[in-house]
């Protein structure tokens, strides 16, 4: 057994005398233990960040920190191969996947921001008052010291950077608390921090639980002024109730129930594909998944027979063979609970068009968290595969006999953070995607994305936007400097 996780506080690794399992959910088996922070290291983590965060790393030139995290991003190119290893053996995600979308974009975070970071600007306003007074109003941005970063288990180190990047770009100091399920890339990253000149106690990690653990510790920590969280609606809510008392900015991404809409003038090859693909990508562990497809009548059943295809050929298997399209689930836990969709849908009559249950796990991976890509039809509206989240690699693909019928069932959710559209009517594209409640509309195509654009969700899928110029909004204080001339 290797050794066990470290924290990483203060530039150091640091061992803690509890530790939990760090499972490989392609196996079932306990690859390694973990370190679990109680608040005295999430205490020693805050305190070296908030020392940090009045130190240097804030005094520096834009410029400076950009090439700092310009160097991070190196520094993850290079140990790729370890990266990889880490978020696999984590995720069981594929490495088709990982070794193009995951770990190059947890690099990509930092080059993105680096470069917002180069040519950002300043606001001035020149004032004359009424009685003849002039002044200069300057706006500038100050970090806000420490930020808590909050992350859940599906895209470990890409959502990690994507709010850790900014984070440093603007000057702050960070506590990271990754998923317990994940926990492994965090801490590699701190190497690669300390390696590319990151001041020790800029960017530290507490690994262990939310509630009684080092994710509540943080939430409620008096000195943490900020906390950006990715995860699930209702967890982002008992983090706003804790949040309160101490008044803490908070930056939620959250969950979704995202609907494909798929017009009977699209390209049925590409919407097929399309949809294959946003559907099942990270075995449907992705907040961008879709989970609801909505047909026009006349393309439907073509449409339902062709997905089916493609789900079916989703190769299972081992996550580090290239052949393999899709992993398992997260954890015995998701897996119960994905599960559990899949027997309501028996129950309460679906069609199951394809899959519906537990997968036949591959070669030597017989304790991991298998299950099938499944589809399923004739859903009644209100049923609750048309409302709660699955989060697992499945969808309802449902019929409909007009546009207006389209948008208001798409809208007809709790959440709002993206959805698809398939059509070649150009006119209709833009209609529809103004009528969609939805913080991210993609057309002809999904999971397109340019790091400059806001992102993030309506109704229960957020609060807030990161990325670009919307990234420092957040992780900046905007200070009004007005210098008097006459
Ligand atoms: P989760 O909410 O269970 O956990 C996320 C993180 O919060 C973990 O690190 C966990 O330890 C911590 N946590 C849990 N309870 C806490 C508490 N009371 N106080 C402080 N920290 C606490 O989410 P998950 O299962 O890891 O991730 C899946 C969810 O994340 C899905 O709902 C998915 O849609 C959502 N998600 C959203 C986005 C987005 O950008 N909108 C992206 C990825 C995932």
């Amino acid at each position: 057994m290797r050794a066990p996780l470290p924290c990483f506080i203060d530039g150091q690794p640091v061992t803690t005398h509890r530790t939990f399992d760090d499972v490989n959910p392609a196996t079932g088996l306990v690859t390694r233990q973990v370190c679990e922070a109680g608040r005295d290291e999430v205490d020693a983590a805050v305190a070296a960040a908030r020392k940090a965060s009045k130190g240097s790393w804030r005094e520096r030139s834009a410029r400076d920190r950009a090439a700092v995290l310009d160097r991070v991003a190196d520094g993850i190119d290079a140990r790729k191969d370890e990266f990889l290893r880490a978020e696999i053996e984590d995720t069981g995600k594929p490495m088709a996947l990982a070794s193009v979308v995951d770990i190059p974009r947890g690099a990509a975070n930092f080059r993105a921001f680096a470069a917002q970071l180069r040519t950002l600007s300043d606001e001035s306003f020149t004032t004359v008052t009424d009685d003849g007074q002039e002044a200069l109003n300057l706006v500038v941005r100050e970090p806000l010291g420490v930020v808590g970063v909050i992350c859940p288990w599906n895209l470990p180190l890409l959502l990690m950077t994507w709010k850790v990047a900014p984070a440093l770009a603007a000057g702050n100091a960070v506590v990271v608390k990754p998923s317990e399920e994940t926990p492994q890339t965090a801490t590699l990253l701190g190497e690669v921090m300390r390696d590319a000149g990151v001041e020790d106690g800029v960017y530290n990690v507490v690994h262990g639980f939310g509630p009684g653990s080092a994710g509540e510790h943080l939430v409620t920590h008096k000195d943490v002024d900020a906390i950006t969280f990715t995860g699930e609606s209702r967890t982002g809510s008992a983090i706003m109730a804790a949040a309160a008392p101490s008044l803490k900015r908070l930056s939620f991404e959250l969950g979704g129930k995202n609907a494909a809409l798929v017009f009977d003038d699209c390209d049925l090859d590409a919407a097929v594909a399309g949809c294959t693909r946003s559907t099942f990508m990270n075995t449907g562990q992705v907040c961008l998944c879709t989970e609801r497809i909505f047909v026009a009548r006349s393309i439907y059943p073509a449409f339902v027979d062709r997905l089916a295809t493609l789900a079916r050929a989703r190769v299972l298997g081992d996550p580090f063979a290239a052949t393999t399209t899709m992993g398992p689930l997260i954890s015995r836990t998701h897996a119960d609970k994905v599960l559990g969709y899949y027997r309501l849908a028996k129950d309460s009559g679906l069609d199951v068009v394809c899959g519906g249950t537990v997968a036949e796990a591959p070669d030597g991976h017989g304790g991991g968290f298998w299950v099938e890509p499944t589809i399923w039809t004739n859903v009644p509206t209100g049923h609750a595969l048309l409302r709660e989240e699955v989060f697992g690699p499945c969808a309802v693909v449902v019929p409909f006999d007009d546009e207006d019928e389209a948008i208001a069932r798409a809208n007809d959710t709790e959440y709002g953070l993206c959805a698809s559209i398939w059509t070649n009517d150009l006119t209709r594209a833009h209609r529809v995607a103004r009528a969609v409640d939805a913080g991210l509309v993609w057309v002809n195509t999904w999971y397109l994305r340019d790091l400059r654009t806001p992102f993030g969700g309506m109704k229960k899928s957020g609060i807030g936007r990161e990325g670009g110029r919307w990234s420092f909004d957040f992780y900046g204080e905007p200070k009004n400097i007005c210098l008097r001339l006459r």
